[in-house]
């Protein structure tokens, strides 16, 4: 009988794949034929609002990985579900039809995803002669498992990366990694042919691209596949990393690797990543040697952190603040305040800055996700959840655990000129984003309707500021603590 390995939108690579793996090593125990399937739900993209980059970001990953694996003789079927709820139909469908005595999977953490591999579990527990299995493949450490001496989950973040690093150091197999299938698992009877033969779908009618230019655009900024990915890593730790720890927080140097698209789409095995990263720390730890190499790992920590967050508080799956006093905030509606947020017109030019570069790159450096959202939630009291989903519907790394983790409410307000004048010393940043001020060579580029005068800033035809920082950001946490009180 055959086996299937079900690949999931974050696990869209041959190499180091656990799932699929397990799946082939099944099929050659069993001499059956290794068979892959990719559940397509173009209703589960317009749900979680996923951006068009990162939608034809899985479309390609997939048909290069169709490739990859027919040219092993081993066919990756597409099967669509229309409906959102029809999968587990969907699923025990194609595993009866092509007789399928084993179902691999990596998990996904989100709710909605465990829902689903409960519902198969069960379904599958049905049939007598049908076993499904769940691998975890996207962490290095099992989310949920580095707990505190008494035995709760660890929730915060330094302990945990302490505990982590203690993990990974003594169980050195924590980093090994799977062969991909060798190509003995074929797939020669001629009933599975027509399994070569199903199409790599189109992208969704909501989810096209402006124009075919665009769509040209963004893959030339973000190639698909493995290879491409770790041709990405290899020349971050040879030319970046060096450099990670000291300017890390400063954008205009592009300063870190832009994985995070190939981490979230499983295109790339963290265990790889991390064990090139160790050869390049001369085989040390991640709690020695290279300085930068120090912060990097820390960062990759912080993506395993989320998922245990994940995991240990599911509510942050479903729309709500870990915290969950801050649902009772009551938000403003500003329509005008979230429209120039949207398009970078907000008159403060670092958050306009990080605007401009999501909608054009479908990614923003990390200190200006910070900023942005800082600025959404705080300066202009509008619904977190909003600017969430708007990240969702732009970025190519859209990732649940990360982006709710990263929109977190909380009494933190970021200073957007003091940020700027941090972290873009030289205005670069901001100059490369925002062409009205690209002629401001001074400190007025942080905030140049305060430090102008009224005539030279309006030459720049760059907006007045949509609300003053200093009063809002007191309301903020004025509306906060009131509300929060009263949760
Ligand atoms: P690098 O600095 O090179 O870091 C390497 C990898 O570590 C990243 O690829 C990523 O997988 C992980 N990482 C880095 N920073 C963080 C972090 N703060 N939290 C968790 N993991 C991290 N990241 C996403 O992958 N998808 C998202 O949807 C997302 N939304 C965010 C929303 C907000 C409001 C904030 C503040 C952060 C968000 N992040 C998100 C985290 C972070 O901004 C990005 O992972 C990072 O900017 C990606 O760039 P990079 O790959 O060059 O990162």
């Amino acid at each position: 009988r055959n086996v299937l390995h079900w690949v999931r939108s974050k696990d869209i690579r041959q190499e180091d794949n656990k799932g699929l793996h397990a799946a082939s090593q099944k099929a050659k125990e069993g001499k059956g034929s290794l068979i892959t399937m990719y559940l397509w739900s173009p209703n589960d993209l317009v749900f979680h609002g996923t951006s068009p980059a990162r939608s034809d970001f899985i479309l390609d990953n997939l048909r290069i990985l169709k490739s990859q694996l027919e040219d092993k003789n081993i066919p990756l079927a597409i099967v669509t579900s229309e409906k959102r709820g029809s999968k587990t139909q969907r699923v025990m469908d194609f595993a009866k039809e092509h007789d399928i005595s084993h179902i691999y999977a990596n998990m996904e953490y989100e709710i909605d995803e465990l829902r689903r591999d409960i519902s198969i579990a069960k379904s599958v527990q049905e049939e007598k002669d049908m076993a499904f299995d769940v691998l975890h493949d996207q962490t290095v450490v099992v989310p949920g498992t580095l707990t505190t001496r008494s035995g709760g989950p660890l929730k915060v973040f330094t302990p945990y990366q302490r505990s982590w690093l203690s993990e990974t150091k003594s169980e050195f197999s924590l980093l090994d990694s799977v062969p991909p299938p060798d190509g003995n698992d074929t797939c020669a009877r001629k009933d599975l042919a027509k399994l070569f033969d199903t199409q790599i779908p189109n992208l969704p009618e909501t989810k096209q691209f402006d124009s075919e230019e665009e769509r040209a655009r963004i893959r030339k900024l973000w190639p698909a596949g493995n290879e491409a990915g770790m041709r990405r890593l290899a020349d971050f730790l040879h030319n970046k990393v060096a450099d990670y720890a000291a300017h890390r927080s400063e954008p205009a140097g592009d300063p870190s690797s832009r994985l995070s698209a190939y981490f979230s789409a499983g295109i790339v095995s963290v265990r790889e990543v991390l064990q090139q990263t160790k050869k390049a720390n001369g085989g040390k730890h991640f709690d020695a040697g290279d300085a930068g190499i120090i912060a990097w790992v820390r960062e990759i920590v912080f993506r395993e952190f989320y998922r245990q967050v994940t995991v240990t508080t599911p509510h942050t799956a479903m729309n709500l603040p870990q915290n969950l006093k801050f649902d009772n905030v009551e938000w403003e509606d500003d329509v005008e305040g979230w429209q120039k947020w949207c398009e970078g017109k907000t008159g403060v030019p670092f958050i306009d800055a990080g605007m401009r570069q999501i909608n054009t790159e479908a990614y923003m450096h990390n200190r200006l996700r910070m900023n942005t959202a800082s600025y959404l939630r705080a300066n202009l009291l509008i619904d977190y959840r909003k600017g969430e989903r708007y990240f969702a519907e732009h970025l190519i790394d859209w990732d649940l655990s990360n982006n709710t983790q990263g929109w977190e409410p909380s009494y933190t307000v970021f200073n957007p000129v003091v940020q700027a004048e941090k972290c873009d010393k030289h205005g670069d940043y901001i100059r490369q984003w925002v062409p009205e001020l690209r002629g401001l060579k001074g400190k007025e580029i942080f905030a140049p309707h305060d430090r102008l005068s009224k005539e030279e800033f309006e030459k720049l035809g760059y907006p007045y500021p949509h609300v003053n920082y200093a009063e809002t950001a007191q309301r903020a946490k004025q509306r906060y603590k009131r509300n929060l009180a009263e949760a």
